[in-house]
């Protein structure tokens, strides 16, 4: 730290480090940049990382995990946010009267793998969490019953009664079977809201389009849910007028028929049966609607927070898991690491290859995307950041730090290298310090 405040090239690297807004583990790049008049051949700017703090430009790492880099995930909420509410309301590109399209906001959940510790509330009031009178006692001896009110942080929620008895592999398969499932859930809908407008496919391609935005988030026991914003539009996406038979009425009955409709199977291997999974009965279709009991600010809100987590929220770990790895010292709780090793277990089962449960066991098998949404729904990520991007640079342009160039007259010419990551434990206190973040040790804590 002392060495680094010493260094003439602090001022520098202190700018540096603004402009990556408190990056907890900054890329480091090393290269130059040329711009060449292309009609004379003459050299007209060059930029080189020789003469930056240690010869590197350092760059976020743009992560959207929160427990990597909050600063940056903090960046990309905020961009998912944006991207959700401008397929609602409009903006980024998408006209305003998009709000008037029917549009739902759908929760499908997993199916049960087993009794688990949950808490519920009814009218402000904590229920018991499994209250049975007559309540059966397991083979393996623990009686199915659970009359603990739980408090909203007590570690045993989404923990199942018995352990010996729930399904730990149909959990793990459940998870790395959902995007499929998705999948042929959309396909359903695109069927089932044809029907019910009574069109043929190829008829409803040439009225109306469903788009979607959709993001993963890990229920407490660990196994995936969908949340989705789902709107019909007409023929060419949110700017056109949908027909006059789309209604949320419509489309919600074809999201029922089709969330109930879909199966997704796992074939059998040797000492694991065939299985087959849909979608839990836990069903949430709710119609949003500007100011009124779901509001569009709402959604987008809860679909952006959620695209920043993953699945160390259940208490698993935030880094790949390998087949050498020592379970049993591995600081989680007992659910978690037995979805783990059941992961592991079925990942070198040869008829399961394909699920890749090994590479994703620390996402307890789901290896899906966290947020996706279909081409029509609004705006893309990659949109939004390359607005920022010539925001930045016309900055850079105005305050002098960049050449204003007539693109289609200067040639440029790059080349970039990655040199490393991450920052040693003295900057990463000068960072907190210089931007504002909280301070914490990362995984690629140098020390
Ligand atoms: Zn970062
Ligand atoms: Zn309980
Ligand atoms: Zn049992």
């Amino acid at each position: 730290m002392v060495s680094r405040l010493r260094d003439p090239h602090y001022e520098r690297w202190a700018s540096q480090i603004r402009r990556t807004g408190g990056c907890r583990q900054p890329i480091h790049l090393r290269g130059k940049v040329e711009h060449w008049d292309r009609a004379t051949g003459a050299l007209l700017h060059r930029y080189s990382t020789h003469l930056e703090p240690d010869g590197v430009l350092r760059v976020p790492c743009k992560t959207r995990r929160a427990s990597r880099c909050p600063s940056c995930a903090e960046t990309y909420r905020a961009d998912t946010y944006q991207l959700v509410r401008a397929g609602l309301v409009g903006g980024k590109g998408v006209p305003a009267s998009v709000s008037a399209h029917p549009c739902l906001f759908v929760t499908l959940t997993a199916p049960s793998f087993g009794t688990v510790h949950t808490r519920r509330e009814k009218n402000g009031k904590i229920l018991p969490c499994h209250a049975r009178r007559d309540a059966e006692t397991c083979p393996h001896g623990t009686m199915m019953s659970c009359t603990a009110r739980h408090g909203a942080d007590d570690s045993c929620l989404g923990e199942p009664l018995c352990p010996d008895c729930y399904d730990y592999a149909g959990s793990v398969l459940f998870n790395a079977m959902s995007p499929e499932l998705w999948r042929r859930f959309t396909e359903a809908l695109r069927r089932r809201v044809a029907k019910n407008a009574g069109l043929t496919q190829r008829e409803l391609r040439d009225q109306a389009v469903i788009s979607f935005a959709k993001v993963a988030e890990y229920q407490r026991r660990g196994v995936v849910h969908f949340h989705a914003v789902i709107r019909l539009d007409g023929p060419d996406g949110p700017a056109t007028t949908p027909p006059a038979w789309a209604t949320a009425d419509l489309l919600a009955d074809a999201v029922r028929h089709a969330a109930s409709a879909v199966t997704v199977s796992v074939p059998e291997v040797p000492d694991e049966p065939a299985r087959a999974f849909e979608w839990g009965a836990q069903l949430d279709v709710r119609q949003i609607t500007m100011g009124g009991e779901l509001t569009d600010q709402a959604v987008a809100g809860y679909i952006a927070k959620y695209a920043t987590k993953a699945a160390e929220c259940v208490g698993t770990l935030d880094r790949r898991i390998n087949l050498l790895d020592d379970l049993t010292a591995l600081p989680i709780r007992d659910h978690p690491r037995r979805l783990i090793a059941e992961c592991l277990r079925l990942g070198v089962l040869d008829g399961l290859a394909d699920l890749r449960l090994v590479q994703w066991a620390h996402m307890l098998g789901f290896r899906g995307h966290f947020s996706t949404k279909s081409r029509r729904y609004s705006t893309t990520l990659g949109d939004i950041r390359q607005e920022r991007a010539e925001y930045m640079r016309g900055e850079a342009v105005t305050t002098g730090r960049l050449p204003l160039f007539d693109e289609d007259t200067v040639l440029v010419i790059s080349h970039w290298e990655y040199a490393g990551k991450g920052l040693s434990a003295g900057d990463a206190l000068l960072v907190s310090a210089l931007t504002g973040t909280p301070h914490s040790w990362g995984p690629d804590d140098p020390r």
